[in-house]
Parts: C-alpha cells; sequence; structure tokens
C-alpha cells in the first residue's frame, strides 16, 4: 500500500500538454517523475492548436438541434464537418452517444461540469507559468466571435444562453463596434459577441517546451518511448510495459491524448474516445494585425495572432488515427478566412498541421482514478479545449494522486459513466 503522505514516484505515459502539466504539479509536490513519450514532448496535438483559453466555453459539442444541423454541414464539402464514407461504420456508435449526449437534461448537467473545470482554467495556466517566469505566453486579450448577421448568430443561441447562465460575461456587437475593435474584419460579418476575459497562448508549443525543459533541469525523467501495455498485480497497476523495457512505479497516469483508450483497452476499459481531426495553416506574412482570437463562428474557424504568424485553425473531421492529412480539408480555411479578412495575404507561405483532438461524445474529459484498479489515473479526452483545461486538470489529478481531496469533485469525469 502507498503512503500518500510521503512522496512517491508515478510514471506518466504522454508528454502533451496535459501530461506535462499533470508532471508539473506532482514535481512541484516533490514527487518523483517520469514521463513517457515516443515523441517530443509537445509535438502531439498540443503543437498546433489555436490557442484559445476559452474559459467561458460551457456549452458541449452537442447542443439539442445538433441533429437538424449537422446533415447540413455534412453535405457541404467545404463546412467544419466532415465524416468520410469509408469511416461511418467506424464513427456510427461514437455519434449515438454524442446525440444521445445533446438531450436537454444531459445538457445541463454537462455544462456544469465543464463550468467547473473552466472557471478556475485560465487563473491555473497564470499560476503555472508565473512559477516558471514564463508568464508572457498567456495573455487576456478577450475572445470574439463573428456571424454575417444577427439570423446567422441565432444558430448559436442556445450556446449563448448558456453562457450567459453560467455567469460569463458577452457584449453583443454591430459591425462598427466589430471594426472598432479588429479594423481589418470585412463587411461579411456585421454582427457578433465579445467575451472580455478570455485569453490566449502566444505560441502553445513553446507554452509545452517551456514545461518540459523546467521538468527536465528540475529531474525529471524523459523517457523517449513508447507504451504497449500497462502492468498489472491482482487489482493494482504496477508500471508500463514499453518497447524497450518494463519500468515500474507506485502510479501510473494515463495522458496519452487520442491514443490512450487503446492502452486502457487491455484492462477491459471500453471508453469510446474518438480523435477529431483539425487542421491549422499558419501564415508568418498575413498582412493582418489581430489584438486577439477572432471566431468566423458561421464556419468554426479560429483565427489567432500568433508568435509564428496568423493561425487559421478549425475544422473536424472524422477518420481515425493512422490515416495522413486530407490536404484539401485546409482550403476553406483560407477562403473563409479571407471572407473574414480580406487584407489577408492568401499568397504567402503558409505552414500547414493536421492534429488529433482527442474527443468523448459528452465533450467532458476523463479525469481521476482508475476505479477498478489501483495505481493508476487517467487524464485525457479534453476535445476542443484541451488546452484551456490542461493546468487544472493537471493541478486537480496531481491533488488526488497524492491523497488530497480535488478542489473540485471529479465524479462526473470518471471513465466509469461510459461502462453503464
Ligand atoms: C485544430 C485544433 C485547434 C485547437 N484549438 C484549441 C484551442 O484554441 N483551445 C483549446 O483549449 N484547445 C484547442 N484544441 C484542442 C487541444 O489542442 C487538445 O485537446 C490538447 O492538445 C490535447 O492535449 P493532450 O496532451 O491530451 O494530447 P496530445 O498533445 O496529443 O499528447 C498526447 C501525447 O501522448 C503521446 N502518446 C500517445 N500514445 C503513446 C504511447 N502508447 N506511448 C508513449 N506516448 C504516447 C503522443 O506522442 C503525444 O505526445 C485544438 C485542437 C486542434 C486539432
Amino acid at each position: 500500500m502507498t503512503n500518500h503522505a510521503t512522496p512517491s514516484h508515478a510514471i506518466i505515459i504522454g508528454a502533451g500538454i496535459v501530461g506535462l502539466y499533470t508532471a508539473f504539479y506532482l514535481h512541484r509536490a516533490g514527487w518523483r517523475v517520469q514521463v513517457m513519450d515516443r515523441g517530443e514532448a509537445g509535438m502531439g496535438c498540443s503543437a498546433g492548436n489555436a490557442g484559445a483559453l476559452s474559459s467561458a466555453s460551457v456549452a458541449p459539442l452537442g447542443m439539442p438541434g445538433i441533429v437538424r444541423q449537422a446533415p447540413r454541414m455534412l453535405l457541404d464539402p467545404s463546412g467544419p464537418l466532415s465524416v468520410p464514407p469509408y469511416y461511418w461504420l467506424a464513427a456510427a456508435p461514437w455519434l449515438l452517444r454524442f446525440i444521445q449526449a445533446s438531450r436537454p437534461d444531459h445538457v445541463a448537467a454537462i455544462s456544469q461540469a465543464l463550468k467547473q473545470l473552466l472557471e478556475p482554467a485560465i487563473d491555473s495556466h497564470q499560476q503555472a507559468m508565473h512559477h516558471l517566469g514564463h508568464e508572457g505566453l498567456i495573455q487576456i486579450t478577450g475572445q470574439l466571435h463573428v456571424y454575417p448577421d444577427e439570423k446567422a448568430a441565432s444558430k448559436d443561441s442556445a450556446g449563448w444562453a448558456l453562457r450567459r447562465q453560467h455567469g460569463a460575461q458577452v457584449e453583443k456587437l454591430n459591425h462598427q463596434e466589430i471594426c472598432s475593435l479588429e479594423p481589418q474584419i470585412g463587411p461579411h460579418y456585421q454582427f457578433g459577441y465579445f467575451m472580455p476575459d478570455q485569453g490566449m497562448v502566444v505560441n502553445p508549443l513553446r507554452q509545452a517546451q517551456t514545461i518540459a525543459a523546467a521538468l527536465a533541469a528540475g529531474g525529471v525523467e524523459f523517457l523517449r518511448d513508447e507504451a504497449l501495455t500497462l502492468k498489472v498485480d491482482g487489482q493494482r497497476v504496477t508500471g508500463v510495459e514499453s518497447r524497450q523495457g518494463i519500468y515500474h512505479a507506485d502510479h501510473v497516469v494515463v495522458c496519452a491524448g487520442a491514443w490512450s483508450s487503446k492502452l486502457l483497452a487491455c484492462l477491459g476499459y471500453k471508453i469510446p474516445l474518438e480523435t477529431q481531426r483539425g487542421y491549422h495553416l499558419t501564415l508568418p506574412d498575413s498582412g493582418i494585425a489581430l489584438s486577439r482570437p477572432v471566431v468566423a463562428a458561421d464556419r468554426k474557424i479560429f483565427v489567432t495572432p500568433m508568435e509564428a504568424g496568423l493561425r487559421l485553425a478549425g475544422t473536424v473531421e472524422f477518420g481515425g488515427l493512422s490515416r495522413g492529412p486530407t490536404p484539401r480539408r485546409l482550403e476553406p480555411l483560407l477562403r473563409y478566412g479571407k471572407l473574414l479578412l480580406p487584407e489577408l495575404n492568401t499568397s504567402a507561405q503558409a505552414q500547414s498541421w493536421m492534429g488529433h483532438r482527442p474527443c468523448l461524445p459528452d465533450s467532458l474529459p476523463v479525469l481521476g482514478p482508475a476505479k477498478k484498479f489501483g495505481g493508476l489515473w487517467l487524464n485525457f479526452g479534453h476535445g476542443h479545449l484541451g488546452l484551456t483545461m490542461s493546468a487544472i486538470s493537471g493541478q486537480l489529478l496531481s491533488q488526488a494522486i497524492r491523497g488530497q481531496a480535488p478542489m473540485i469533485d471529479l465524479a462526473p469525469y470518471a471513465a466509469e459513466r461510459f461502462q453503464a
């Protein structure tokens, strides 16, 4: 039996932003921490996201009415959602659960659980970055969502009502007010919502690498290796079997993003984790100067001014973990980016990227102990909000692993919610 009063030893599988923050908080508490990743730290989905810290995003992806909206999105080849025919069968069970989760009674509970994690999320990032001396990575810029007109915005009215109901500060803007915040937004966008207390990370990859470098300097061991299976002794997980050997630890933490459910399958867990493949284009020479993330909300495209240039990010593409990117999914980013920002220099050299959002059908992560096995902890499935929720999730899980009562009840995020 581990004595939780004294620091002990954990292996974290996955050096994305979620695993790195989990390592950060455990290491800060004096624990011996090893972080295993088959690649370089921060180079998974965490490398290329839109950088938005969206602490007011309490509306799950599956809202009532999504069943009516989805077919139109699917039929539009340049729409924000794509389920290619080769993946229809594979996606069906996940989509069914997604539809179930969009029932109004479920949405109310999910939204409350999202709020609990999101409310302290930006503070948690700021405190950690302050501790590391890199507070400049986080900026409170506000976030601007724009629509062609108020009628277009009314499709999302339930989501905006939920945000307000949960206390978010939301200001309604006309075109002139939009342009006073961001003068380069074009005339197609006549209506908007501004949320002044939202934030952004100016370079998500640099943030992950900064945390990893500080951890390595502080004695955390980074293992460049692939976890193959978890070692079990009775009802306790005792370590990790990897390509290169066996590692023993008092605690094993699965933070392997979209690959997490594969690792847990060996223990009998059937977790409906699906990758929603997302894309970005970063234009170093865009001709655009934004002061904050701007969302073309009718097209679900985020445009963020980052250290490396202007990043246009979006798209939800089902298609699994093994296929390469679909280059045509990048084209709408440029086309609708130009509609949003007519002065956008689309002939400039752009860097393209695809990443795997780890998504669960109820838009909540799996966060907490694996109830069937001692010594096993789970922190994955943060979907579209993984950057935002990474610091608070790492902080909460570290409290639970150390035997403290977490600041927030972790019950709504239990893996076992999918076993019923
Ligand atoms: C286009 C796009 C835009 C986004 N924009 C935002 C945004 O603006 N705001 C926001 O909050 N979120 C955003 N997200 C979501 C966010 O990026 C993800 O939720 C988050 O990065 C997930 O982090 P992670 O650490 O769980 O996963 P990852 O970063 O993918 O890390 C998982 C790590 O586990 C490793 N791994 C997996 N299996 C194994 C194994 N068996 N052995 C060893 N290592 C393993 C992988 O190599 C990887 O490094 C966006 C995502 C996309 C795709």
